[in-house]
Protein backbone atom coordinates (compact mmCIF):
# COMPACT_ATOMS: atom_id res chain seq x y z
CA UNK A 1 0.00 0.00 0.00
CA UNK A 2 1.51 3.47 -0.78
CA UNK A 3 1.75 6.11 1.85
CA UNK A 4 0.53 9.20 1.06
CA UNK A 5 -1.39 12.48 2.57
CA UNK A 6 -5.10 12.64 1.78
CA UNK A 7 -5.41 15.21 -0.69
CA UNK A 8 -8.32 16.76 1.43
CA UNK A 9 -5.49 17.87 4.31
CA UNK A 10 -3.57 19.29 2.01
CA UNK A 11 -5.16 23.58 2.54
CA UNK A 12 -4.62 23.35 6.31
CA UNK A 13 -1.35 21.26 6.12
CA UNK A 14 0.41 24.08 3.08
CA UNK A 15 -1.04 26.74 4.47
CA UNK A 16 0.68 25.61 7.95
CA UNK A 17 3.97 25.43 6.11
CA UNK A 18 3.79 28.21 3.37
CA UNK A 19 5.46 30.63 5.40
CA UNK A 20 8.92 28.04 6.04
CA UNK A 21 8.45 27.70 2.04
CA UNK A 22 8.86 31.18 1.48
CA UNK A 23 11.75 31.74 3.53
CA UNK A 24 13.59 29.24 2.04
CA UNK A 25 13.23 30.45 -0.93
CA UNK A 26 14.37 33.90 -0.58
CA UNK A 27 17.27 32.31 1.78
CA UNK A 28 18.62 29.63 -0.91
CA UNK A 29 17.44 31.13 -4.27
CA UNK A 30 20.98 31.00 -5.65
CA UNK A 31 21.60 27.41 -4.10
CA UNK A 32 18.44 26.03 -5.81
CA UNK A 33 19.76 26.95 -9.17
CA UNK A 34 21.77 24.21 -9.24
CA UNK A 35 19.58 21.56 -7.34
CA UNK A 36 17.74 20.69 -10.14
CA UNK A 37 19.00 16.83 -9.77
CA UNK A 38 17.79 16.82 -6.08
CA UNK A 39 14.41 17.98 -6.55
CA UNK A 40 13.94 15.43 -9.31
CA UNK A 41 14.94 12.72 -6.87
CA UNK A 42 13.18 14.02 -4.44
CA UNK A 43 10.00 13.76 -7.29
CA UNK A 44 10.54 10.59 -8.79
CA UNK A 45 10.99 9.23 -4.67
CA UNK A 46 7.57 10.16 -3.54
CA UNK A 47 5.54 10.22 -6.99
CA UNK A 48 6.60 6.43 -6.34
CA UNK A 49 4.92 5.64 -3.32
CA UNK A 50 1.85 8.10 -4.45
CA UNK A 51 -0.91 6.37 -6.31
CA UNK A 52 -2.50 9.22 -8.50
CA UNK A 53 -5.67 6.86 -8.03
CA UNK A 54 -6.34 7.45 -4.94
CA UNK A 55 -6.44 11.05 -5.26
CA UNK A 56 -7.67 12.59 -8.89
CA UNK A 57 -7.59 16.06 -7.10
CA UNK A 58 -5.43 18.09 -9.98
CA UNK A 59 -8.29 16.78 -12.31
CA UNK A 60 -11.06 17.63 -10.31
CA UNK A 61 -9.79 21.24 -9.35
CA UNK A 62 -7.08 22.62 -12.05
CA UNK A 63 -7.97 23.29 -15.70
CA UNK A 64 -5.38 22.29 -17.68
CA UNK A 65 -4.08 24.80 -20.81
CA UNK A 66 -4.88 22.92 -23.85
CA UNK A 67 -3.45 23.42 -27.02
CA UNK A 68 -4.41 22.84 -30.95
CA UNK A 69 -2.02 19.85 -30.69
CA UNK A 70 -4.27 18.77 -27.92
CA UNK A 71 -7.36 19.32 -29.44
CA UNK A 72 -5.89 17.30 -32.44
CA UNK A 73 -4.91 14.62 -30.08
CA UNK A 74 -7.82 14.39 -28.18
CA UNK A 75 -10.24 14.75 -31.36
CA UNK A 76 -8.36 11.27 -32.65
CA UNK A 77 -8.69 9.80 -29.51
CA UNK A 78 -12.65 10.43 -29.54
CA UNK A 79 -13.03 9.77 -33.29
CA UNK A 80 -14.65 13.25 -33.79
CA UNK A 81 -13.86 16.08 -35.57
CA UNK A 82 -11.50 18.93 -33.61
CA UNK A 83 -14.66 21.47 -34.16
CA UNK A 84 -16.91 18.95 -32.26
CA UNK A 85 -14.28 18.45 -29.62
CA UNK A 86 -13.82 22.48 -29.05
CA UNK A 87 -17.68 23.28 -28.96
CA UNK A 88 -18.46 20.14 -26.79
CA UNK A 89 -15.52 20.05 -24.46
CA UNK A 90 -13.57 23.30 -24.45
CA UNK A 91 -13.85 27.55 -23.75
CA UNK A 92 -11.63 30.08 -23.83
CA UNK A 93 -11.32 31.45 -19.90
CA UNK A 94 -11.06 34.71 -18.74
CA UNK A 95 -6.97 34.81 -19.79
CA UNK A 96 -7.40 33.75 -23.42
CA UNK A 97 -6.29 30.30 -22.58
CA UNK A 98 -8.26 27.20 -23.70
CA UNK A 99 -9.38 24.83 -20.96
CA UNK A 100 -12.13 22.53 -20.43
CA UNK A 101 -16.00 24.20 -19.86
CA UNK A 102 -16.33 21.98 -16.86
CA UNK A 103 -14.44 20.89 -13.58
CA UNK A 104 -14.18 17.93 -12.56
CA UNK A 105 -12.34 17.26 -15.79
CA UNK A 106 -15.52 15.37 -18.42
CA UNK A 107 -12.77 12.47 -18.85
CA UNK A 108 -12.22 11.87 -15.05
CA UNK A 109 -13.97 8.64 -14.01
CA UNK A 110 -15.52 7.83 -10.36
CA UNK A 111 -12.84 5.52 -9.91
CA UNK A 112 -10.09 8.16 -10.87
CA UNK A 113 -8.81 7.19 -14.32
CA UNK A 114 -8.67 9.05 -17.15
CA UNK A 115 -10.66 8.43 -20.20
CA UNK A 116 -7.95 9.78 -22.32
CA UNK A 117 -5.30 8.73 -20.62
CA UNK A 118 -2.92 8.07 -23.76
CA UNK A 119 -4.07 11.48 -25.19
CA UNK A 120 -4.49 13.50 -22.61
CA UNK A 121 -3.32 17.24 -23.01
CA UNK A 122 0.21 17.97 -22.41
CA UNK A 123 -0.02 20.07 -19.38
CA UNK A 124 -1.67 16.69 -17.76
CA UNK A 125 1.09 14.77 -19.01
CA UNK A 126 3.58 17.41 -17.17
CA UNK A 127 1.86 18.25 -14.06
CA UNK A 128 3.00 18.49 -11.20
CA UNK A 129 6.17 20.20 -12.73
CA UNK A 130 8.68 18.86 -10.03
CA UNK A 131 10.81 17.11 -12.25
CA UNK A 132 11.32 19.58 -14.76
CA UNK A 133 14.61 21.81 -15.48
CA UNK A 134 14.96 24.87 -13.70
CA UNK A 135 13.01 23.94 -10.78
CA UNK A 136 13.29 27.53 -9.04
CA UNK A 137 11.33 29.20 -12.03
CA UNK A 138 8.43 27.76 -10.27
CA UNK A 139 8.81 26.69 -6.71
CA UNK A 140 6.62 29.93 -6.24
CA UNK A 141 4.25 28.32 -8.95
CA UNK A 142 4.40 24.45 -6.39
CA UNK A 143 3.63 26.63 -3.40
CA UNK A 144 0.12 27.19 -4.68
CA UNK A 145 0.50 23.68 -6.13
CA UNK A 146 0.87 22.42 -2.36
CA UNK A 147 -2.82 23.03 -1.81
CA UNK A 148 -3.61 20.76 -4.34
CA UNK A 149 -1.06 18.14 -5.13
CA UNK A 150 0.14 16.08 -2.43
CA UNK A 151 3.62 14.66 -4.17
CA UNK A 152 4.01 18.65 -4.49
CA UNK A 153 3.53 19.43 -0.79
CA UNK A 154 6.10 16.63 0.08
CA UNK A 155 8.59 17.29 -2.54
CA UNK A 156 8.78 20.82 -0.78
CA UNK A 157 8.26 19.72 2.86
CA UNK A 158 11.35 17.42 2.48
CA UNK A 159 13.29 20.28 0.26
CA UNK A 160 13.02 23.20 2.78
CA UNK A 161 11.44 21.72 6.43
CA UNK A 162 13.21 17.95 6.74
CA UNK A 163 15.68 19.06 4.48
CA UNK A 164 19.38 17.63 4.79
CA UNK A 165 20.28 18.90 1.46
S1 LIG B 1 -7.72 14.93 -19.50
FE1 LIG B 1 -7.37 13.22 -18.12
S2 LIG B 1 -5.46 13.72 -17.04
FE2 LIG B 1 -6.26 15.64 -17.96
S3 LIG B 1 -7.53 16.64 -16.39
FE3 LIG B 1 -8.87 15.34 -17.63
S4 LIG B 1 -8.97 13.37 -16.53
FE4 LIG B 1 -7.18 14.49 -15.78
S1 LIG C 1 -0.64 14.51 -9.67
FE1 LIG C 1 -0.98 15.15 -7.56
S2 LIG C 1 -3.05 16.05 -7.48
FE2 LIG C 1 -2.86 14.86 -9.38
S3 LIG C 1 -3.70 12.86 -8.87
FE3 LIG C 1 -1.47 12.72 -8.58
S4 LIG C 1 -1.15 13.19 -6.44
FE4 LIG C 1 -3.23 13.88 -6.93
Amino acid sequence: MSKQIDYKLLPVLAAKSEPEWKRYFLKNKKKLEGMDLQVQALHTKITERTDCLRCGNCCRSLGPRITDKDVDRMAKALRMKATDVISKYLKIDEDGDTVFQTMPCPFLGDDNYCAIYESRPKACREYPHTDRKRFYQIYNLSVKNAYTCPIVYEVLQQLTVNSNL
